[in-house]
C-alpha cells in the first residue's frame, strides 16, 4: 500500500522541530549528513506558544540557547514562552535547517534496514530516524476524571492558558510539579481559593533569581549537578533518575513558601470522585468549581510500529540510540542521559552524540560500499535538495533551503 505513496529517500529524518529536533539538525548539518525535519505544528515553536500565557522559563537566558546561537536576552532574564518560540524559529532560519511544518508523522515502520516514515503527504524512506517529539505527547488524566460533575470546569495543564477559562469558585490543582505549582500560584493570586494536591516533589534550596543563585548556585546546579553529575552512567544519576521519572522533578523557581504566602493550600493525593466532586487520600471531599490536571503526559509513541522498541510506551535505548535497531534514535526524552536531557541547555549534548553515531554508521556503510564497488568511486550527491522534486517543500516560510546537500556527497541512503 505504501509503495504507491512512496516519494522520497533521505538519509536521515528527524521527527519534531522543537529544541531537540533543531539541535539534532544543527549537528547533522555540521557533519554534512542529508536530512529533513518533519514538524506537525503549523509553525516552529507552536508547542511553546500554546503553553499558558504567563509562563516564563524557569531557566535564565544564558541557559536557554541551543548549540551555536545564544538566546537573545540579557543573561539573567527569564524569557516568556513566546520569546522561546520565536527563538526556535529564528534558530532554524539562522542555520537554514530544512524543516517542513504541518507534517505529522502517523506511522514509523521498517522494511529491512530502511525506515518508512509515513505522514498524510506520503512516505519517506530513510536509513536513520531521530524521534525528537518529546515525552509530552498525550495528556495524562486519571480515569475517574470522567466522574466529575459536568458543572466542574476541568482542564489539563496543556489546555490551560489563563484564569479566564476558570469559573468563579475554588480551584483544585492536581499535581505538585513545576506546572502545578505555577498554575496554583496564578489561581491563588487571581482570588480563587486554591488547593494543590499530590506528593511534594521538593524544590531547589535557593532562589534562582537571587544574587547567590544567579552567580553561583544556579550554574552549579544546572550546569554541573544536572548536566555532569546526574547522568545514567553515574550511580547517583541512576538513583535520582528512578525517583525523578516516577515522581517529577523538583520545583526550580518557586518554593513551598511562595505558594503558602499566596494562600495555596497543600493537600494529599486526589484519590477519586464522590458525588461529582474530588476526594482526597485522607477521605476529604473538596467542593471545587475547577480542577486543573497537572498530572503529566503519556509519551504517546503508539505511532511507532516497530516491535520491541517501546515497553509501556517508553523507548529502550542507550544514550538515545535505540536498542536492536539499525538506525533509530531518540532525543529530548526526560532524563535520556542526564537530568538536563529534556532541558534547553542539556539537549545539545544528546543531539550531538546521536548525530555522531549516525555519521559514523553512514561512513562505515559508505566505506563498505566503496570497497564492494571499487575504491575511489564518488557517490551521487543526495540530500534533501536532491531528493525532492525541484527541491520543493524543503524549508518553512522564513527559512532558506538546506545547504547540507553540497557537503553530503559521500553519504546517501
Ligand atoms: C510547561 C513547561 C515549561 C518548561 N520550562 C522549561 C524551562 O524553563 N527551561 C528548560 O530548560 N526546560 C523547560 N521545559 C522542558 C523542555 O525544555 C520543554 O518541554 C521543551 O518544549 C522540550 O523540547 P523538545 O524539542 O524535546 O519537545 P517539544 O518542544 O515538545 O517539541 C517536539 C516537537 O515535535 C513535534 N511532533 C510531535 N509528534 C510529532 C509527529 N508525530 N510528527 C511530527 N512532529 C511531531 C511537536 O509538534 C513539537 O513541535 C518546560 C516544559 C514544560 C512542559
Amino acid at each position: 500500500m505504501h509503495n504507491a505513496l512512496r516519494t522520497e529517500r533521505v538519509d536521515t529524518v528527524v521527527i519534531g522541530a522543537g529544541q531537540a529536533g533543531l539541535s539534532v539538525g544543527h549537528h547533522l548539518a555540521r557533519r554534512g549528513v542529508p536530512f529533513v525535519i518533519l514538524e506537525a505544528g503549523a509553525r516552529i515553536g507552536d508547542v511553546w506558544r500554546s503553553r499558558w500565557d504567563s509562563l516564563r522559563l524557569f531557566t535564565p537566558a544564558w541557559l536557554d540557547g541551543l548549540p551555536g546561537m545564544p538566546f537573545p536576552a540579557s543573561r539573567y532574564a527569564f524569557p516568556g514562552k513566546d520569546a522561546m518560540a520565536d527563538y526556535l524559529e529564528a534558530y532554524a532560519a539562522r542555520f537554514q535547517l530544512p524543516v517542513r511544518t504541518g507534517v505529522r508523522v502517523e506511522r514509523l515502520s521498517r522494511e529491512g534496514d530502511r525506515y518508512l516514515v509515513a505522514s498524510g503527504g506520503g512516505v519517506i524512506e530513510a536509513r536513520h530516524v531521530v524521534v525528537a517529539a518529546a515525552s509530552y505527547q498525550r495528556p495524562r488524566v486519571p480515569d475517574f476524571a470522567r466522574q466529575l460533575d459536568a458543572g466542574v470546569v476541568q482542564l489539563h495543564s496543556s489546555g490551560y492558558r489563563n484564569l479566564s477559562q476558570l469559573r468563579d469558585g475554588a480551584v483544585l490543582v492536581v499535581g505538585a510539579g513545576n506546572s502545578g505549582a505555577e498554575i496554583a500560584l496564578e489561581a491563588a493570586r487571581g482570588g480563587h481559593r486554591t488547593w494543590m494536591s499530590g506528593p511534594d516533589t521538593g524544590h531547589v534550596p535557593f532562589r534562582i533569581e537571587g544574587a547567590a543563585g544567579r552567580y553561583a548556585l544556579a550554574p552549579l546546579l544546572l550546569r554541573v549537578v544536572f548536566h555532569r553529575v546526574l547522568r545514567t552512567d553515574t550511580r547517583v544519576g541512576r538513583k535520582v533518575r528512578t525517583k525523578v521519572v516516577g515522581h517529577g522533578a523538583p520545583l526550580i523557581r518557586l518554593k513551598a513558601a511562595d505558594l503558602a504566602a499566596a494562600g495555596v493550600e497543600r493537600v494529599p493525593r486526589t484519590a477519586g470522585v464522590r458525588d461529582g466532586l474530588p476526594v482526597l487520600d485522607d477521605g476529604r471531599t473538596l467542593d471545587v468549581a475547577n480542577v486543573v490536571w497537572c498530572t503529566g503526559f503519556h509519551p504517546g509513541f503508539s505511532w511507532i510500529d516497530l516491535p520491541g522498541v517501546t515497553t509501556n510506551d517508553e523507548p529502550t535505548h542507550e544514550r538515545g540510540v535505540a536498542a536492536g535497531e539499525p538506525g533509530l534514535y531518540f532525543v529530548g526524552l526526560h532524563f535520556l542521559y542526564a537530568m538536563s536531557s529534556a532541558m534547553i541547555h542539556g539537549v545539545g549534548r544528546d543531539a550531538e552524540h546521536v548525530a555522531e553515531v549516525i555519521t559514523q554508521r553512514l561512513d562505515r556503510r559508505h566505506e563498505r560500499r566503496r570497497e564492494e564497488s571499487g575504491a575511489g568511486m564518488a557517490r551521487p550527491v543526495t540530500g534533501p535538495a536532491a531528493t525532492l522534486p525541484g527541491g520543493a517543500g524543503l524549508a518553512t516560510p522564513g527559512t532558506a533551503p538546506s545547504s547540507t546537500g553540497a557537503v553530503s556527497a559521500s553519504r546517501s541512503p
